[in-house]
């Protein structure tokens, strides 16, 4: 297990570690790297422990290994350095700290490298994203890191590039388009590398498309290999992929009706772990397009391979083994939650294991050897299922949750018990630590559902997530719902401890070998508290909201702790608050022991209500608000109560004019910004419909007339 504490211990064979150190390890056994290891150590006194890849080690753990800020220290942890980025949309990096510099990638695709001592820029690159691709994006127009290996940096661009940088000049070396620009495919999360090749999965199930994952050669940019997750028109014919044999075989027998007509999704939109010990690749797959199994697939069939986690061969795509955590999936049931890697003595016998806690609200023991269930146990309150069929592995349903004969509110729901934000693993106290959520949705088949090609398409019924306008009413209906840090007991598959927190969206979280645990929070504060019992023992106010995972390393000596500032994603922008926060520009904000340097902050007011000084009738406010909440809701907040990333439309200078309110919605006048014209979808007088009914929330929130 120790080998495990560094950095360089569980890079794959073959690849070149501790550059700009003189240390060169490129060798082909685990063993024989731990000696190597053993070597540095001595000659060094002091191992070289930087942030090499997404979660810390190949195992993905996020635990760092470094012990100077620890629970005695903690209280002396200061701001060493931030670094200021140009949007305030959500920032999920992960940064990658190799060679004394950072990569770290924010919102809108862009890369920053920076002196990971200092946070002087060496160089920045900008993807170049067209304003209209974040409308394809269901989350926000995040990005979840790079990868770095054999001097590139590798960014997952959002509009579906997937781009290699010179990692000294940030000039591009190669660039491919891994999809369809015509589809409304995205990318948010981050590269990973396996041996020679770079792998990248994409996003867009919520619009009505086909998922994969694709292997490019790091040096060329040329593609190795292709896995789709779900299974295409049978009448097209075989792919040509990596995966033609198993979907034939294995998925296309669990699926019905037409769900090729809207892609049938199985995004691979996060998780992608290599595990060099057994020579594998670990895909987690997202949810079924549309999300009701009802539209997609006739309302029948496993559906493979949504939300299961798939292990392939890095050399050729080929399939290994799979684990299906929701059969049928229809609620926005994803498997793409992280993945975490460990040795865990089960009963006695040590267990080569893969860890998850996805959406559906069971945390996931398998054994990684060949997808075997270890155990299941529910870490957050829920009411779809009753517990995980020990003998199937299937979980035993709530036969109310398919919402059949009528709608049913059901927690967890499609935020996730766990969603994509960063667990982590500490070895020392062998618990996982993991934000998650409480939070209820009523899901209700939509009986008309007609597919509109880009727009959302998940055939649940819009009327039923309308909001209340009264909001005593909002407040009282979601005052169960909470954020809360839990440290999980793995192997007894029980909870230890666990902290509630202020906002519902907590960040990801990070353990360290000085028994710590980091972890922001959606209301700006970023805490160590202790990995044993989950005391407070440090907080910092960072002025913005975190959701992103901290990371860990050391240079010269001394250890610093990041973490990304910049609230947002799919949480974030939906949200709804009576009044907005301010949200200013995301920034990296970098601690270390004795770190006296100052946060800029300089608070700015929130643009007043802004309501028309007119009547509008009762059925044009109704039409609005179900309009609203098709359309709208998801980016400007829930009951056109906005928290803050995207404007308050109740406070737009727009709505008192009508002529700029259809020249925003119709003509796309600030599509460059990424509001695109809905003129495909909406007529001008829905357009008006949609204006009298935020008009209508701002006359209630200035007190002008009554909910
Ligand atoms: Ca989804």
């Amino acid at each position: 297990m120790v080998s495990e504490f560094f950095g360089i211990a569980s890079q794959p064979a073959g690849r070149t570690t501790g550059q700009g150190r003189g240390v060169a390890v490129r060798i082909a056994t685990r063993t024989i790297m731990a000696a190597a290891i053993v070597a540095i150590c001595t000659a060094t006194a002091m191992p070289p422990v930087e942030w090499p890849v997404h979660g810390g080690t190949d195992l993905e753990q996020r635990f760092s290994p470094l012990d100077q800020v620890n629970s005695k220290s903690v209280n002396r942890l200061g701001l060493a350095w931030s670094f200021e980025f140009d949007s305030n949309r959500g920032q999920e990096a992960t940064p990658i700290v190799v060679g004394g510099v950072m990569y770290v990638s924010s919102a809108w695709s862009r890369v920053n490298a920076l002196d990971a001592a200092t946070g002087k820029s060496l160089w920045s690159y900008d993807a170049g994203i067209k304003g209209r691709v974040g409308f394809d994006a269901c989350c926000d127009v995040v990005t979840r890191g790079v990868a770095v290996a054999e001097g590139k940096v590798f960014l997952g661009a959002l509009d579906g590039r997937l781009i290699a940088l010179d990692a000294r000049t940030g000039k591009e070396v190669w660039s491919v388009q891994t999809t369809d620009p015509k589809k409304p495919y995205t990318i948010t999360g981050a590269p990973r590398i396996a041996g020679d090749k770079v792998i990248i999965g994409n996003a867009g199930a919520e619009y009505g498309v086909r998922g994969y994952v694709t292997a490019y050669d790091i040096a060329s940019g040329k593609q190795a290999w292709r896995f789709y997750t779900v299974p295409g028109d049978p009448a097209a014919g075989p792919d040509g992929a990596a995966s033609d044999e198993i979907l034939k075989k294995a998925a296309l027998p669990s699926w019905f009706g037409h769900w090729y007509d809207y892609g049938g999704g199985g995004t691979v939109w996060d998780a992608i772990v290599y595990d060099p010990e057994l020579h594998q690749l670990y895909i987690g797959v997202g949810n079924g397009s549309p999300w009701n199994r009802q539209v997609r697939s006739d309302g029948k069939g496993d559906n493979l391979f949504l939300s299961s986690i798939v292990a392939l061969d890095p050399d050729t795509g080929a399939y290994k083994w799979h684990y299906q955590e929701t059969p049928g999936e229809s609620w926005d049931f994803t498997a793409s939650q992280p993945i975490i890697l460990a040795s865990l003595s089960i009963d006695g016998r040590p267990r080569k294991v893969l860890m998850q806690a996805p959406k559906n609200g069971f945390f996931y023991v398998l054994d990684r050897t060949d997808g075997h269930l270890i155990s299941a146990n529910n870490f957050v309150p829920m009411n779809w299922a009753t517990g995980v069929d020990m003998k199937t592995g299937r979980p035993v349903e709530n036969p109310a949750a398919r919402y059949t004969d009528k709608p049913f509110a059901m927690y967890p729901s499609a935020l996730g018990g766990h969603s994509w934000h960063p667990m982590a693993f500490s070895p020392r106290t062998g618990l996982v630590y993991l934000p998650t959520y409480k939070f209820t949705m009523m899901y209700g088949n939509d009986a008309g559902f007609k597919y509109r090609p880009g727009l959302w398409n998940n055939a649940i019924d819009s009327a039923l997530l309308e909001a209340p306008d009264d909001p005593e009413v909002l407040r009282k209906g979601t005052a169960g719902f909470e954020g809360r840090l839990v440290a999980w007991n793995p192997v007894a598959q029980k909870e230890e401890w666990s902290v509630p927190h202020k906002s519902l969206q907590n960040g990801g979280v990070l353990a360290s070998a000085g028994d710590l645990v980091f972890q922001g929070t959606g209301d700006g504060q970023f805490e160590a508290r202790a990995a044993a019992d989950g005391k407070l023992l440090w907080k910092f106010a960072t002025h913005n909201g975190i959701i992103a995972g901290p990371i860990s390393y050391q240079l010269k000596g001394v250890q610093y702790v990041a973490v990304l500032a910049g609230y947002g994603g799919g949480f974030g922008l939906g949200e709804s608050a009576d009044k907005p926060t301010l949200r200013p520009n995301g920034r990296v904000l970098v601690f270390k022991l004795g770190g006296t340097a100052r946060l800029p902050f300089t608070p700015q007011p929130i643009p007043p209500l802004n309501p028309p000084q007119e009547t509008f009738t009762r059925p044009q406010i109704d039409s609005g608000r179900l309009l609203y909440t098709q359309q709208c809701y998801r980016c400007h907040g829930t009951g056109a109560q906005s928290a803050g990333v995207l404007p308050d439309l109740r406070r737009s200078g727009a709505l008192n004019d009508p002529a700029t309110w259809n020249a925003v919605l119709i003509d796309g006048i600030l599509e460059p910004r990424g509001m695109v014209s809905f003129k495909p979808w909406l007529t001008p007088a829905q357009v008006e419909d949609i204006r009298a009914y935020v008009a209508h929330k701002a006359q209630i929130a200035a007190g002008q007339v009554k909910p």
